[in-house]
Formats: C-alpha cells, structure tokens, sequence
C-alpha cells in the first residue's frame, strides 16, 4: 500500500541493534525512554563500549572533554579530568547500561553477519556468524565508523619476524622494556600512545609520512569541590557542556566548513608558532610541518607529542617505508632500521562502512553493491531500497570537530521517531524515496566541495575517488534541524 492507505500494526515491532557501543546503547536507551521495549542488542565483543572497549592502548582517552563527549540525558559530574582516559569512558557506558537497564537487552560475544530482507513477509532474516537465525521488523546498525583497524599494506609485512599489533588491538603482553620498537603513523592513536611507550622503551623509531596540525591540550583534573559544585548545581554542568559544544562547533564552522577561511590561516599562524617554540631541531621542524590547510585531517590534541619526538632515544624517520623485513623496516634510501616490535597505528578501513556485515535488501542486492559509487544515505540514517534498516554513525554523520554522540542523539532521535510513525500508522515497510535520498546527497557533496577537507589532502574522511563519504559538511545544529522528527512525505510507507 502506498501513503495514507496502510494497515494498523497490532503487536509491537521487533528491533535489532548491531553494535553495543556508544551508537548501540544511546539508541536502546532512546527507544526505552520512548516506552519501546522490543529490542535487542547484539554485540560481538565480550563487552559493551565499542571503540572504549577495542581501544585499550597506553594513553587512549577521547580529544573531546568527557562533559560533552557523554549523553545529553545522562550528565555526569565526577568526570575525574577534562578528558578522561579510556577505562573512565568505559565505566561510564556500563554505567549508563545499567541505570537505564539496557544490559538484559544485550546480548555479547555475538556477532550478526548478515541480514536479508524478505520483502513477502516484511521481516529481515538475520545470521550471527555462528550460524544462529534470528528474525527482526527492524534493523539497526550501530556499528560505527571507526571499527576495523587498517594495517597498511606494505611489501614484506607477514615476513617480520617480531611481535606486530594494531593500535586498536593492542598486546599487553609485550614488554616493552629494553626493546627496538617502530611505529608506522603519527594519527590521533599514536600521539597518545607515543609519550607512553617512550618512557618504556630502548629505542622508539616513528615512521613519520606526514605531519598534521598539532593542538596543545589543556587537560584539567578536577577537584573535589569542582565535582561538588556541579553535584550541587547542575545548571553548571550544562553551561560548562555548552560552552565546549560552542567551542568546537565555532570551529567547525570557522574553519572545517571553510575551504580557505581566514581563521584556518589565523590558527595556522598560532600553531606554527607553537611548534616552532615546542621544536628545538631544524630538520625535525621541516618535518613536523604540516603541508596542508588546518583541519584537513584530524587535528592532533596533545601538549607532549612534540616533546616526545626529540627524546633521546627517539628516532624520527620521514623516508619513505620500501619495505619490512624479518627483523627491519627498510625506507627507499636503502636503510634498514631493525625492530623487536611493529605497531601498527595506520587507522581504521573508515570508507568501508558496515564492511563485514553483509546487508540484503528485496531487490537480492547488498548495501554494498548499491555503494560501488562510494556509500551515502538519506541524513546518514537510510538507503532507498533497503526498508526497516537505519544506521547510526552512518555516511556523512562525522564531524571534523565537535562531539559525535551529539550526532548519535540525533540520529537516535529520528530513527525513534520513525518507529514511533511505524508503530502509530501501522506501517511495516518504510523505505526513503530514491528520489529524496539523490537530491538530498546531490546537494551534500556541492556543499563538501566548499569545505577544508576538499583540499588536496589524504584524509579518513574521504574515499579512494576523493568523495566526501564520513563527514557532514554543514554545522552540527543543522543535522539537529534536519534529523528532530521524520517526515512521512521522505517515504515510501506500507
Ligand atoms: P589516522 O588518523 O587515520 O592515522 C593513521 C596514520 O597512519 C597517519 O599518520 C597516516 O599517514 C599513517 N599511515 C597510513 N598508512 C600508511 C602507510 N602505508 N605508510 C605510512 N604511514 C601510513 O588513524 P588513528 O590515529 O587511529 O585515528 C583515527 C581516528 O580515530 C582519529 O582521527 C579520531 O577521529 C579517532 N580517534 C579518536 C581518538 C579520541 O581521542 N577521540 C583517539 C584515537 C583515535 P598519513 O597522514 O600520511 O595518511
């Protein structure tokens, strides 16, 4: 049936959500403070918390202060620094999980490996890998953006002898204690991790490709009465939340959303002054210079990244990687730099969204065949041709500064109210018109060529092609408009 003409659905529609990170768990509480409680979680890890489970390397912690980087509907006030480290983030998701009694919905160590849309009985056919079947009205990918670590390919990398781990898996076995340690990227991971492990090893040899824009943190711990006050006082909480929130989204709008804006040329004029006053060697300062606009990428936060490269028995390494050997990695001007261990802090497969989970819609064809031309979805959240199937963190959802769970909370709140829609007109096949989905990610990609990350630079944020596929190129206030309620008119309902 088309709009209008729909039937009513008696019994409540079953939901399923893929991910138990900060994705999963903001949109089972979303739905369960909307009385809907017909949802499980699957989650493949033997935890809860995504990235803050997957991410346990010396140092990991978030590059947005935890009093915003935290859900809008459940502040917390004892946060013990400004930006806390991992374990901190970690507790507080489990936290969250169990004030809002998510955890009975969570089902761990299961990973979900495929869903097929039956369109005849409107039910989506779901496989864990291993091998369970499970059946769902709705599906919900919270899988994320930043989940399958990348090891780059380089010549001879199966033949290293050592012990080689990812950033994002990392071994904390290995004693690093009178070793030869390489690590190949100077990303977000590694600025963290460096300072740590440098304390620790012989010799740390940073295999540098190109220099980003480095940020000093400011990271306060808070004391007591601080925690006193925002207990206290709880408006205070919100201010200080506001004030960050403003902070970054200044920045996003300034400088991320301006390809060649004059306040990414003021603070480059800062941040060049502050490496030049941090960096005492001369060809260290070439190198640490960054080429390309503020922004780009990712900027670095951190006020011991500089400090940290002109250690003693740090090496810094800008010739190209040619090769790895047994024991080495050899660079294209015929030098060979021997390691005990390789750390792999090259990022994550961040274009390839939901890349292990294959998704099937009525037509037998998969997500991943409607993206050949790079991903995109209406507002992030939904594909024409695939009903009953949202995403959250999907294409187009990252910010380049600002908080992702405020985007999260966002999408939550539309893919709520798209089933609060289902559920009140009896729809059980709402699938975005194609036609709504083209014009809306026309008119996005014009807007991301007028943004910084356009520029000529290799960055996470954009495919193979140079498309913009993870970044909303608009401010953060304007996915809150856009996402604050479905609109029946953008589907095609029966
Ligand atoms: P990343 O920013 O993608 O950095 C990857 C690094 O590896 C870059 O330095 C890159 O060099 C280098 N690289 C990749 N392939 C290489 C190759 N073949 N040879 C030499 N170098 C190579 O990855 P990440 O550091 O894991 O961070 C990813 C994102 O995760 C961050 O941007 C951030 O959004 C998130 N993150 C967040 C936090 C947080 O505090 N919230 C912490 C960690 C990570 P090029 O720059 O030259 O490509």
């Amino acid at each position: 049936m088309t709009n209008g003409t729909v039937n009513q659905s008696k019994s409540p529609l079953e939901i399923l959500i893929i991910g138990a990170g900060f994705a999963g768990l903001g949109m089972g509480i979303t739905l369960k403070k909307a009385g809907i409680t017909s949802f499980k979680i699957y989650e493949k890890a033997n935890n809860l918390g995504g990235t803050w489970h997957h991410n346990t390397y010396p140092g990991c912690g978030c590059d947005v202060p935890s009093f915003l980087y935290s859900y809008s509907f459940a502040p917390k006030s004892d946060w013990t620094r400004d930006y806390p480290k991992q374990k901190e983030i970690l507790t507080y998701l489990e936290d969250c999980a169990e004030e809002y009694e998510i955890t009975r919905h969570i089902h761990l160590n299961t990973e979900i490996s495929e869903a097929v849309f039956n369109e005849k009985e409107t039910i989506w056919n779901v496989s864990t890998s291993s091998g369970e079947q499970l059946q769902a009205n709705i599906v919900i990918s919270a899988c994320g953006q930043l989940n399958n670590p990348k090891i780059a390919n380089i010549k001879g990398r199966e033949t290293f002898q050592g012990t080689q781990f990812h950033s994002a898996r990392w071994n904390h076995n290995y004693d690093f204690n009178g070793k030869t340690v390489g690590v190949i990227g100077t990303g977000a991971s590694a600025v963290q991790f460096l300072p740590v492990i440098a304390q620790q090893v012989k010799k740390l040899i940073v295999f540098h490709r190109s220099a980003n824009w480095v940020i000093p943190k400011s990271d306060r711990q808070l004391t007591e009465f601080d925690h006193w006050l925002f207990r206290t006082f709880p408006f205070l909480m919100t201010l200080y939340r506001w004030s960050v929130y403003l902070y970054f989204e200044s920045l996003l709008v300034t400088i991320n959303l301006q390809k060649d804006g004059i306040a990414g040329k003021i603070a480059a004029i800062w941040l060049n002054n502050y490496r030049e006053s941090r960096v005492k060697d001369e060809r260290l300062k070439e190198v640490l210079r960054p080429k390309e606009p503020v922004l780009c990428k990712r900027f670095l936060l951190s006020s011991n990244y500089y400090e940290t490269l002109q250690l003693p028995n740090v090496e810094v390494i800008d010739q190209p990687i040619d090769k790895i050997t047994e024991n080495a990695i050899a660079t294209t001007d015929g030098k060979e730099h021997e390691i005990d261990a390789l750390i792999w802090a090259t990022g994550f497969q961040s274009t390839k969204f939901l890349s292990s989970l294959k998704i099937v819609g009525p037509h037998q064809k998969s997500l991943h065949e409607t993206w050949e031309n790079g991903p995109q979805a209406y507002k992030g959240i939904v594909v024409p041709d695939f009903p009953n199937f949202f995403m959250l963190y999907g294409p187009n959802t990252n910010l380049g500064s600002n908080s992702i769970v405020f985007m999260l909370e966002c999408q939550a709140n539309y893919i709520r109210s798209c089933i609060e829609m289902m559920q009140e007109q009896g729809i059980t096949n709402l699938k975005v018109k194609p036609e709504t989905n083209t014009e809306f990610n026309e008119k996005l990609q014009e807007s991301a060529e007028k943004t910084v990350w356009m520029n000529n630079c290799s960055s996470w944020y954009k495919n193979e092609d140079g498309k913009l596929t993870n970044n909303w190129p608009y401010s953060s206030v304007r996915y809150w408009f856009a996402t604050r309620k479905a609109d029946r008119n953008d589907f095609i309902c029966s």
